[in-house]
C-alpha cells in the first residue's frame, strides 16, 4: 500500500472506532478526502478514488449511520485487508428480504423504489464535470443516471486500432497516425466556411488535416506537441489528409479516441462524442468494478461466457473485435435470461396455483368424431390434436398456443379438446374478439359436430359417437337481454356444456359450473400480461390459445415463453394458393377490370385502404372517400359496403353479416377487416398502398380469400414504390408461407413493429436480437435448468440474477397497465 492510502487506511481505522460520528480528522473526512486526491493526483483507477466516487454529492457527512458503516467497510475493503462485513443488508439480504416479500402483492412501481444507497441509482451528476446543462442533455439521450451511463452503449466502433506511421498510410483506410504538429491555423476553407488546417509530421513524412467548422481546435493544438490522429484517409490534391479526424494529446494515459477500436455513441445536438466517450470511461473506471456479477459461475464457465465487469469494459471500449463480440454475446444472453426466467416463473406460478381438471376423451369417442368429420385430417392436425388431447388430460393446466395459418384448419383441433371437456362432465369456453367471428365459431362447432336442433342461440347437437346430446349457446352482446339473462343462469346451473361469445361477455358476466377449458381466438395481440389477467378470472381452467398469424419461433421463446406450443403447418389438400400479383400504377384500370370480371361471375371482392400514420381518422376520410369514388366513378353497377374504425361495433358487424350473406359484392374498408372472417364467396383482395403495410400484415389481408376451392387473387397497389418497398411486395408474391413473411418481416421490422412493444410484454432489448435463435434457446435452457434447480433462486449465488428479474419484471408490468 502506498502512503497516501496507508495513512486513509488509518484515518478510516479510528473513524470506525469513534463510532463514524465524522470526529477521525479535523475538518470532517469530506476535506480530508478532497485534498488527499488534490495534493496526490491520485488517478482515477486508485482505489481512494473509486471509492470516494461512490459518495453522494454532499460527502461523507450527508450519509446516514449506517451507510457511513457500510461506505466504510467497503473502502477498507478496496484499500486491501481483510474486514468485517458491514452489519447494514448486502446485496444478497437486500435480495432475500425482496424474495421474502408476499407474491401476489400487485405490482406498483412504488415497489421498485430504488434502493437509496446503490451508487449505480445516482445521477449522472455524480461524474466529474457533469453540470446539469450537460446531464439535461444526457437524459435526451436516455441517461439519467451513472447506471444508464454504463449501460448506454455504442452504436458503433471505427477501427482506429492500426497506427502507421505517415508514410505507410493507405488512402480508403480508417487508420490511427502519431505525430508532431508543425503548423495549425485558423482558416477560412471554401467560401463560407472556417475551420482548422494543421500539419502534422513524423519521422517517415508530413500530412494535412482538415476540421471543418471547428476554428477553435487551432487554439487547442500546440506547434510541436505530439498528438494522436484517427480517421479515414482521402487524397486531397495529390496529398494525403485527414478530414475531422478524432485526436487527443499522445499524453492522454489511456487512448480513448484513436489509437484502438473506438465506440462511437448516438449524441443529441450540443453533445460531443467525445464527451460521451469520456464519460463512459470515468463511468467504468469509477464503478463498473462494483456493479454485481448477475450469473452464477457454473454458468459462466459452462458457456465460456464473460465476466459482467469486463462485458461492460469491452462493450465500451473493446481490445478487439473478438472481444466485442464476446461482450455482445455475454450482455445480449443476460437480457434474454432475464426475459426467460421471468416468463417461466409466470408459467410456473401459474401451473402451481391449483390443480386443473383433467379432461379424458375416450379413444371410442375421439375415433367417432374424427371419422365423422366430412375429410381427413392433416398430419398437422392430428399432430396438433394429439398435443392438445395429452395436455388437457393432466392436472396441470394447460397453456397452449396452437399456431397455424388461416384456413388451416384450428377449429377442428379445439373442437377435440372441447369434446373432452364434456365428455368429463366440464364446461367448455370458446372466446373471439367481435360478434361476426363468434357467430363463424358457432356455426362451425354446430356443422363439426353434426347440428340436429337449434335456435338462433342455443344448439343441440347428437353425434352418435357420444353418449349424451351437447347443448351449445352463443352469447354475444346482440342476444336480447332476456335470453343473455336465462343463458346464464343455465350456464351457472351447468345445463350447457359449451359457450361460444366475445371476449367481453363471457369474461365480465357469466359464471361457469364447472370451466374445464377456455378457447381464446385470434389473440396475438395479446401479450403475457394480459394472459395472466384472463387466467385470474377462471378458476383453474386450461387455455388453448388461437391464432392465425405466424409467430416467428424466437417471439415464440420469448413474448409467448409461457406457452407450449402446437403449429399447424401444412393446408387442407386442395386449396388452391392464393394468387398473388404487385399491380404497378400503369395497369391500375385493368385490375379494376378484374374485379369487375370475377364480381360479373357472382364472387365477391376486398378493396382495402392504404394504412394512414396509424390515425384511424385520416384512414376513414380516406376508405370513405375511395368508396364514393369507387360506387359512382368505377363500380356504379355493383352493390358496394364501407366499413372503417369509426363505425360502432354493431355498424361494423352488420356491415360485415350484409358482405357475408352476399347483400354486398365489393366491401371497402380500412385494415380493421384483418381479423379472420371466414368469407369462401371472396375471391379478390385488393390492397391500396400495399408498401405500407408489413409483409406477415399483408399475409393476413391475403387470407381473407382463397377460403375454399375457388381460385382467388390479391393484388398489390402501389403508387410510388421505392424500390425496397417494391422488393418487399415481391417476397410477398413469392411465398405463400406464412412463417417465412412474418421471420422477413420480424427482421425488417424489428418486434416493436411487428407487436406493438407495449403489447407484446417484452421489455427493450438494448444488446440482444431476436433473430439469435441458437442465444434465445441457450437462455431458455439455461433459465429451465436454473429455476429446475433452485426454484425460489434463494441461493445466494442467485440473489442478484432474483433481484434483477423481479425489477425487470415489475417494470413490465407496470407498463402493461
Ligand atoms: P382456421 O385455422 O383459419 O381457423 P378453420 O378451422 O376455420 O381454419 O378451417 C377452415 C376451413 O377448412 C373450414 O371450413 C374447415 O371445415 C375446413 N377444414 C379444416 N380442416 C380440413 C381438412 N383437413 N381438410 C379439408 N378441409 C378442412
Ligand atoms: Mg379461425
Amino acid at each position: 500500500m502506498n502512503p497516501p492510502e496507508a495513512q486513509l487506511r488509518k484515518i478510516l481505522e479510528l473513524e470506525r472506532r469513534k463510532g463514524y460520528a465524522d470526529t477521525a480528522v479535523v475538518g470532517g473526512l469530506d476535506r480530508y478526502l478532497k485534498n488527499l486526491i488534490q495534493r496526490d493526483n491520485l488517478g482515477p483507477r486508485s482505489p481512494v478514488t473509486e471509492s470516494i466516487m461512490v459518495l453522494p454529492t454532499h460527502g461523507y457527512a450527508s450519509l446516514p449511520r449506517e451507510e457511513r458503516q457500510r461506505w466504510l467497510a467497503r473502502t477498507l475493503q478496496l484499500l486491501g485487508g481483510a474486514v468485517e462485513r458491514p452489519a447494514a443488508a448486502s446485496t444478497v439480504q437486500r435480495a432475500r428480504a425482496a424474495a421474502a416479500r408476499p407474491k401476489r402483492q400487485p405490482a406498483r412501481p412504488a415497489v421498485v423504489a430504488p434502493e437509496p444507497t446503490s451508487a449505480f441509482e445516482r445521477p449522472v451528476t455524480a461524474l466529474k464535470g457533469v453540470s446539469t446543462a450537460l446531464a439535461a442533455k444526457l437524459a435526451r439521450l436516455g441517461v439519467a443516471t451513472v447506471q444508464d451511463m454504463l449501460f448506454f452503449f455504442p452504436r458503433r466502433y471505427n477501427d482506429f486500432a492500426s497506427i502507421r506511421p505517415i508514410a505507410d498510410l493507405i488512402v480508403g483506410e480508417e487508420q490511427t497516425v502519431i505525430g508532431a504538429v508543425w503548423s495549425a491555423q485558423d482558416t477560412p476553407i471554401g467560401r463560407r466556411l472556417r475551420g482548422t488546417e494543421a500539419l502534422v509530421g513524423d519521422e517517415t513524412g508530413m500530412m494535412r488535416v482538415v476540421w471543418f467548422n471547428q476554428p477553435y481546435i487551432a487554439q487547442q493544438l500546440r506547434t510541436n506537441e505530439r498528438i494522436v490522429l484517427a480517421g479515414r484517409v482521402t487524397l486531397y490534391k495529390g496529398q494525403k489528409t485527414l478530414e475531422n479526424p478524432e485526436y487527443e494529446p499522445l499524453e492522454s494515459e489511456e487512448l480513448l479516441h484513436t489509437g484502438r477500436l473506438v465506440p462511437v455513441y448516438h449524441t443529441t445536438s450540443g453533445l460531443a462524442g467525445r464527451t460521451v466517450r469520456r464519460l463512459a470511461k470515468q463511468a467504468l473506471d469509477a464503478y463498473a468494478g462494483a456493479l454485481p456479477e448477475l450469473l452464477p459461475p457454473d454458468l459462466l464457465s459452462r458457456n465460456r461466457m464473460l465476466p459482467r465487469t469486463t462485458a461492460l469494459r469491452q462493450m465500451h471500449f473493446p481490445d478487439g473485435w473478438d472481444d466485442l463480440k464476446a461482450a455482445r454475446r455475454r450482455l445480449a444472453f443476460d437480457e434474454l435470461l432475464l426475459i426467460q426466467v421471468g416468463v417461466l416463473e409466470r408459467k410456473r406460478e401459474w401451473q402451481e396455483r391449483g390443480l386443473a381438471q383433467p379432461l379424458r376423451l375416450p379413444e371410442e369417442m375421439r375415433r367417432g368424431y374424427v371419422e365423422s368429420l366430412p375429410f381427413a385430417l392433416t398430419g398437422a392436425q392430428q399432430r396438433a390434436m394429439a398435443q392438445t388431447l395429452a395436455d388437457v388430460a393432466r392436472e396441470r393446466p394447460m397453456s397452449r398456443l396452437l399456431q397455424g395459418d388461416v384456413g388451416s384448419g384450428k377449429t377442428v383441433v379445439a373442437a377435440a379438446a372441447l369434446l373432452a371437456a364434456t365428455a368429463s362432465g366440464a364446461q367448455g369456453a370458446m372466446m373471439a374478439p367481435t360478434e361476426i367471428l363468434a357467430e363463424q365459431h358457432f356455426h362451425t362447432l354446430c356443422r363439426v359436430f353434426g347440428c340436429s336442433e337449434r335456435t338462433i342461440s342455443v344448439a343441440t347437437v347428437r353425434p352418435d359417437y357420444l353418449s349424451k346430446p351437447l347443448t351449445i349457446a352463443l352469447l354475444t352482446g346482440s342476444v336480447p337481454a332476456p335470453v343473455k339473462r336465462e343463458l346464464r343462469e343455465q350456464i351457472a346451473a351447468g345445463d350447457i356444456d359449451i359457450v361460444v361469445g366475445t371476449h367481453a361477455v363471457i369474461q365480465e358476466g357469466v359464471s361457469f359450473h364447472r370451466l374445464g377449458l377456455a378457447v381464446v381466438d385470434e389473440q396475438h395481440r395479446f401479450g403475457v400480461m394480459q394472459r395472466a389477467a384472463l387466467r385470474e378470472k377462471g378458476r383453474n381452467p386450461h387455455v388453448l390459445v388461437m391464432t392465425a398469424t405466424p409467430i416467428p419461433r424466437t417471439l415464440t421463446l420469448t413474448v409467448y415463453g409461457d406457452l407450449d406450443v402446437s403449429v399447424i403447418d401444412e393446408m387442407p389438400p386442395g386449396r388452391k394458393p392464393v394468387e398473388t400479383r404487385w399491380v404497378p400504377p400503369d395497369e391500375r384500370d385493368a385490375a379494376y377490370e378484374f374485379v369487375r370480371g370475377q364480381v360479373q361471375q357472382g364472387y365477391q371482392a376486398f378493396v382495402i385502404c392504404p394504412l394512414i400514420d396509424e390515425s384511424e381518422t385520416l384512414a376513414t376520410r380516406a376508405a370513405t372517400q375511395e368508396f364514393e369514388r369507387l360506387s359512382s366513378e368505377i363500380f356504379p353497377e355493383a352493390r358496394l359496403g364501407l366499413l372503417h374504425g369509426r363505425l360502432g361495433a354493431q355498424k361494423k358487424e352488420s356491415v360485415m353479416r350484409d358482405f357475408r350473406d352476399r347483400r354486398l359484392d365489393i366491401l371497402v374498408s380500412t385494415a380493421v377487416v384483418e381479423v379472420g372472417v371466414d368469407i369462401p364467396n371472396a375471391t379478390v383482395m385488393m390492397v391500396e398502398g400495399a408498401e405500407r403495410f408489413g409483409l406477415a400484415q399483408l399475409h393476413q389481408l391475403r387470407g381473407r380469400v382463397g377460403r375454399s376451392d375457388i381460385q382467388s387473387y390479391c393484388l398489390l397497389l402501389s403508387d410510388s414504390p421505392a424500390p425496397d418497398a417494391r422488393e418487399r411486395l415481391q417476397i410477398v408474391e413469392r411465398t405463400q408461407d406464412g412463417f417465412a413473411l412474418a421471420e422477413q418481416d420480424l427482421r425488417l421490422r424489428g418486434p416493436g413493429e411487428f407487436f406493438g412493444t407495449r403489447q407484446s410484454g417484452l421489455p427493450d432489448l438494448k444488446v440482444a436480437q431476436l433473430s439469435d435463435v441458437p442465444l434465445i434457446e441457450l437462455a431458455r435452457t439455461e433459465a429451465t435448468r436454473l429455476l429446475d434447480s433452485d426454484a425460489d433462486l434463494a441461493r445466494p449465488e442467485h440473489a442478484q440474477l432474483k433481484e434483477e428479474v423481479s425489477r425487470l419484471w415489475e417494470r413490465v408490468t407496470a407498463e402493461a397497465h
